[in-house]
């Protein structure tokens, strides 16, 4: 029995009114998962409607979410009526300041409302493609719209067809467009959004960068060329010894398996105690087990060691500089406290940007895809302080995160120019492949390769660690 599904248990339990498990209890279950039971959906299909998803909101938690749905709030909508009407004041645990800060996230939440994420359906999208061309050997079949450009979310799939055709059933909204001659215009005013295709139809510019019309100039300036292709290797990344589902030796194995030249290994610090953050004792106990690994794939891949420390209130970093300082590399990362005011939220991120080991700012904005709005912070200061002291801005390729956007990126890079680093931040072997996103994100931010660290040779990225 897995802590995932463990942890999945206990949080449908929670919705049901239950604290914990007794041991008993969980003794059952854990004899009932060996043989194959799966008590999940029976859990799930008991719960009132829309009760799993009011608990997820950050913020309110199964107990809360509960009150709630006795009072007939069941919906998004239901709960942002109720939130806007003051009719929850009276209620245990909704205070003023309370209420406002779920209002702001309910309204994100509802913008997403309908909104599926690209990697979640990009294989079946691929499968539906590959069938329908089967089905029509004689008609041109092509996907367009927000899908073709790689867009992280989508509201549905557009499919242009020259034909009459039907489309198998799909577990998203699919839209058939039947196109106009010529083909080829039809095709790139169907892929560009709106503001892309108010210029003149440019074939020389690649679908994911049709996006806000600045790609235009970038590459009129740079060249196609000039953009991200390939990485060399990946940093960020989770093993057994914090939160990760791998093994050291499982997450190098993977990466050599993708033809990487290196990789750089980082847990989490103690601060993260949610998700087993090292002791020193424990970090110790790692610097051991990479050296052995170091001798046993010398010649396949090169081995970086570092940590994923977190930002303190006061933007100290976890550990003292002297256990700092045994690392190859920092990542330094806020996981706790995103309510700071912008500019005690500024310096504290600066503060660690000036710490001597730090090496990348992790997932820049905290946002999470969906659930939650990045922190408020100075990116200019931000940006231009990371690029004076040489620290490299994440574009952490977790589905889930995708933080710093392209979109973010777009509007302040070009001004700043600090080093990238495209960083899967795996917690699984298979997490490592999100590098594959991480690439088409890093296009469509217009971001030259020369300023993304991990598509720098070996021997590059070692000076850049080491200085
Ligand atoms: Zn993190
Ligand atoms: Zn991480």
């Amino acid at each position: 029995m897995s802590d995932a599904y463990l942890d999945d248990v206990i949080r449908l339990m929670q919705l049901h009114g239950k604290k914990s498990l007794t041991p008993s209890e969980l003794h059952d279950l854990s004899s009932a998962f060996s043989r194959g039971v799966d008590v999940r959906p029976e859990l799930r299909d008991a719960l009132p409607d829309g009760l799993e998803r009011l608990a997820s909101l950050p913020g309110l938690g199964p107990k809360k979410a509960r009150t709630l749905v006795a009072a007939g709030i069941v919906t998004l909508e239901d709960l942002e009526r109720a939130l806007e009407s003051g009719s929850l004041l009276h209620m245990r645990g909704f205070g003023e300041k309370s209420i406002q800060k779920l209002l702001r996230r309910v309204r994100f939440c509802r913008q997403h409302e309908g909104c599926i994420r690209f990697h979640t359906i990009e294989k079946e999208v691929e499968a539906l493609i590959a069938t329908m061309r089967m089905r029509y050997p004689l008609l041109r079949i092509e996907p367009v719209g927000g899908y073709a450009r790689s867009l992280e979310l989508l509201k549905g799939i557009d499919i242009l067809v020259d034909g009459a055709c039907e489309v198998p059933e799909a577990s998203f909204p699919v839209r058939v467009i039947q196109a106009e001659e010529p083909w080829e215009l039809c095709l790139w005013k169907h892929i560009g959004s709106d503001a892309h295709c108010l210029g003149e139809p440019d074939f020389s510019i690649p679908p994911e960068l049709r996006e806000t019309g600045e790609e235009r100039a970038y590459v009129k300036e740079y060249g196609v060329g000039s953009l991200l292709q390939t990485l060399q290797g990946a940093f960020h990344m989770h093993t057994q010894a914090s939160d990760g589902g791998a093994t050291l030796e499982e997450m190098i194995q993977q990466a050599v398996s993708m033809g990487l030249q290196y990789i750089g290994i980082s847990d989490h610090s103690p601060s993260a105690h949610y998700a087993r953050g090292l002791s020193e004792a424990r970090v110790m106990h790692q610097r051991e087990e990479i050296a052995v690994m170091r001798e046993r794939y010398a010649g396949k891949i090169h081995i970086f060691w570092g940590i994923e420390s977190d930002i303190r209130e006061d933007g100290s970093l976890d550990y003292s500089d002297a256990v700092l300082s045994l690392f190859d590399f920092v990542i330094a990362s806020i996981h706790q406290r995103f309510d700071m005011d912008r500019d005690a939220m500024t310096a504290r991120i600066l503060r660690a940007l000036e710490h001597p080991t730090t090496r990348f700012l992790g997932h820049p904005t905290g946002r999470l895809i969906m659930e939650r709005e990045g922190y408020d912070f100075d990116w200019y200061k931000v940006f231009t302080t990371a690029k004076q002291h040489g620290v490299a801005i994440e574009m952490n390729c977790q589905a889930n995160r995708l933080d710093v956007s392209w979109q973010q990126m777009r509007k302040i890079f070009p001004d700043t120019q600090p080093l990238v680093s495209v960083n899967p931040d795996a917690h699984s072997a298979e997490g490592l492949l999100a590098i594959r996103f991480g690439i088409r994100m890093a296009r469509k931010a217009l971001i030259p390769a020369s300023n993304v660290i991990n598509s720098w040779p070996y021997e590059q990225v070692a000076r850049w660690l080491a200085r």
